[in-house]
């Protein structure tokens, strides 16, 4: 019934035809998604177009909660629980009236259960799905967290053998502080799309820090005589034995997602002066983002990323340093060649991201799974294309070129700054240059660029200085942008990353080259003198003037490598 309405109402507005409710309407009865979610998710309309709708049509206001900052003691109104099952943001009160943020303010379900649960009338308001994500983050884990913290030091006295103890009956989920203090960490860097959490014990106190977009921030402090009930919380939940503080160890967990989705982490301990460091690697990745778009490859890159993924045998390699993006370019290619038709095995230390259709393995050196067994073990099991997670070894390198040569398509990484030095340090592994030059089709380089923090983002001029690195000649073409840091991008001006890439396609010019074993200098004047190679730089300035990214960042990732 609701339902309805809201497509007449989008209808009514222009932006919806009726097939494309109809269509819309048969997804949403078979996922059960409410079906503003299936109308943006399946691209019938924008989340934009939906807001400016209700705007216009029902007059619902839009909330920015990007640019609001919302009064702690908001949260009294809505408890935790109703305000994350229905997604609702208490934004303000004002006598017996209580306006929220709703992705969905046609949710009547969710508008009676506030009005219940606040005893006052309530008045909805539209707000990005994004934005009231991180806002009831903010709003509820950290008074979570906070009241954690209370908690515990009221129960303090206890020994740290009884706070272990304490922690290991909790393991079950029990509502012991502790384990509300841990699980508001945990929340709260999945939340933000961190990529690691940091809990740091110092001389005074514990600091826990998370790392987004490649840069460490903290979140949080907690006091020193809680230190040793959060770590052994911890290394409880992730199997790890909580009477041993003086070697390192790891281990791994499993926390769920509000949506009921599943995260997996891997966690550390390092003995260090001031007690045990935990850090918290989160393998969250999002299925969105794993396309070409996603990762950023450009329209003009796309032609030459679909000749290399066209090969059906030979070796396709992805390269960069630590943290530059490769895994997501790897899986982005991974699931563009999945098929029906053909067997693809997919080693991998750690596996990120599951992919029906891929038979993934993963890598266990402890038990002697290393990279090379794998493969060999691969190769009996009538592999067409075959994903090694990474080359690092000279044995790896070698059944791997092997496996290239004789009809399979590989696919692999090298932790190396450019293509050119990843055809050196196959030599080094001891690949011969005949093998290389013979198997490789295609090397892609890559970097990762932070973008630029839309809520607060502005014009400027940069220095004479900074244009000359960048190697740009007319200024005067471009408009120059930055963020000036808000409380949406922690005051860093920039919030997501996206790819930068260099991608080189095999010719037979520079297959001899490599084949006859030039040296580096020599094949990147092969690779610069072929007509349709595009270095990255070139790609970096195009993201500056597309005012994704600043000058500032595309000069310290790029220019340099150059
Ligand atoms: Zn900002």
């Amino acid at each position: 019934m609701q339902y309805r309405r809201l497509g007449e109402i989008l209808q009514d507005a222009g932006v919806l035809s009726e097939e494309d409710l109809n269509r819309a309407l048969s997804i949403q009865k078979t996922s059960g998604k409410r079906l503003g979610t299936v109308l943006i998710e399946n691209k019938f309309i924008t989340e934009m177009q939906l807001i400016d709708t209700l705007k216009m049509q029902l007059g619902i206001d839009f909330e920015d909660l990007n640019n609001e900052k919302i009064d702690p003691s908001m949260a009294k109104y809505i408890p935790k629980n109703i305000a994350k099952q229905y997604r609702i943001v208490p934004v303000k009160v004002q006598g017996d009236r209580l306006w929220i943020a709703m992705e969905d303010p046609l949710n009547f379900r969710a508008i009676e259960a506030a009005k219940e649960v606040s005893k006052k009338r309530v008045t909805p308001m539209i707000a990005y799905s994004d934005a009231v994500g991180r806002a009831l983050s903010v709003l509820y884990e950290n008074e979570g967290a906070a009241l954690a913290i209370e908690q515990m030091q009221e129960e303090r006295g206890v020994t740290v053998a009884e706070a272990a103890e304490d922690a290991q009956a909790a393991n079950d989920g029990a509502a012991a502080p502790t384990v509300k203090l841990v699980n508001s960490i945990l929340e709260r860097g999945v939340a933000e799309k961190a990529s690691d959490i940091h809990v740091e014990p110092r001389e005074h106190e514990m600091v826990v820090r998370i790392r987004v977009d490649g840069r460490l921030t903290q979140v949080l402090t907690i006091p020193k005589e809680l230190q040793a009930a959060v770590i052994s919380r911890f290394k409880v939940m992730s199997n790890m034995n909580i009477t041993e503080r003086r070697v390192p160890q790891d281990g791994r967990a499993v926390v769920r997602r509000p949506d009921g989705t599943n995260v997996d982490l891997r966690l550390s301990t390092l003995p260090t002066i001031y007690g045990e460091k935990v850090v918290i690697r989160i393998l969250s990745r999002d299925q969105k983002t794993l396309t070409r778009q996603g990762i950023g490859i450009t329209e003009r890159d796309n032609a030459k990323f679909d000749r290399i993924l066209e090969n059906s045998a030979g070796m396709i390699l992805i390269v960069g340093p630590t943290g530059s993006g490769k895994t997501s370019t790897l899986y982005t290619m991974i699931q563009e060649l999945k098929s029906d038709t053909v067997n693809m095995i997919s080693l991998e230390d750690p596996v990120e991201f599951q992919i029906d259709g891929v038979t993934q393995v993963a890598i266990n050196e402890k038990v002697g799974l290393t990279f090379a067994s794998a493969l060999r073990a691969c190769l009996r099991q009538d592999p067409d294309i075959i994903c090694v997670g990474e080359i690092r070894d000279g044995e790896t390198a070698q059944i791997a070129m092997q496996a290239a040569m004789t009809g399979h398509l590989v696919l692999s990484t090298i932790h190396t700054e450019d293509a050119i030095s990843a055809i050196d340090r196959l030599k080094d592994l001891g690949v011969e240059p005949y093998l290389i030059g013979g198997s490789v089709r295609g090397i892609v380089s890559q970097r990762l660029l932070r973008r630029i923090c839309p809520n607060c983002k502005e014009e400027i001029v940069p220095s004479a200085h900074m244009l000359d690195i960048a190697g740009i000649k007319d200024p005067s073409k471009y408009h120059f942008y930055h963020g000036k840091g808000c409380h949406m991008c922690f005051g860093t001006g920039y919030r997501g990353r996206t790819g930068v890439f260099e991608i080189l396609t095999m010719n037979s010019k520079l297959r001899d080259a490599i084949t006859a074993g030039l040296s580096s200098t020599e094949l990147r004047k092969v690779v610069n003198e072929s007509g349709d190679f595009v270095p990255m730089i070139a790609n970096a300035r195009d993201l500056v003037a597309k005012g994704i990214t600043t000058l500032d960042e595309a000069v310290r990732e790029v220019a340099t490598i150059e």
